[in-house]
């Protein structure tokens, strides 16, 4: 394998490596998936920011029916990016500009190729921040039923 740090990975590089290999079944959608391929690519089809009402069969975000399509773009998720985040650093990942840099070798794709997805780099930790849903899009949906 080749990496940015040439061909010796280091025991963290190794296990991180595992980490994002490893296979989940979303919570949401029931897609296989890793971390590798889903961070910040928003390729889970079944997320609704908003729960059901209790004794109704639509979500509160969009008025679909129960099992209909996400109204919002959102990473798959074992269950942690579903709670009703205050703000958006809630519902992000950090992740650091070497393991991001491991992550592309990974991937084989530049690490601007990664950028393109919903990741944003912050100026102040000088961290990634990886964006698990469409954090704009969950916010307009929320606030959808308030103007009703
Ligand atoms: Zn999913
Ligand atoms: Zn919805």
């Amino acid at each position: 394998m080749t990496t940015p740090f040439g061909k010796t990975a280091s025991v963290r590089q190794i296990k991180f490596g595992e980490n994002l290999r490893t296979e989940y079944v979303c919570a949401r959608c029931d897609a296989t998936y890793c971390e590798l391929e889903n961070m910040g690519a928003w390729r889970c089809t079944a997320y609704h920011p908003m729960v059901r009402a209790n004794a109704q069969s639509v979500y509160e975000c969009c008025g679909s029916p129960y099992l209909t399509a996400g109204c919002v773009k959102a990473d798959h998720t074992t269950g942690e990016h579903n709670r009703m985040a205050r703000a958006q650093s809630e519902l992000e990942t950090p992740i650091n500009s070497e393991e991001a840099l491991f992550m592309a070798s990974l991937l084989d794709c530049p690490l601007d190729a990664l950028k393109t997805r919903a990741w944003r780099f912050d100026d102040r930790t000088k961290q990634w921040r990886v964006c698990r849903v469409d954090w704009g899009a969950r916010t307009q949906a929320m606030h959808k039923q308030y103007r009703q």
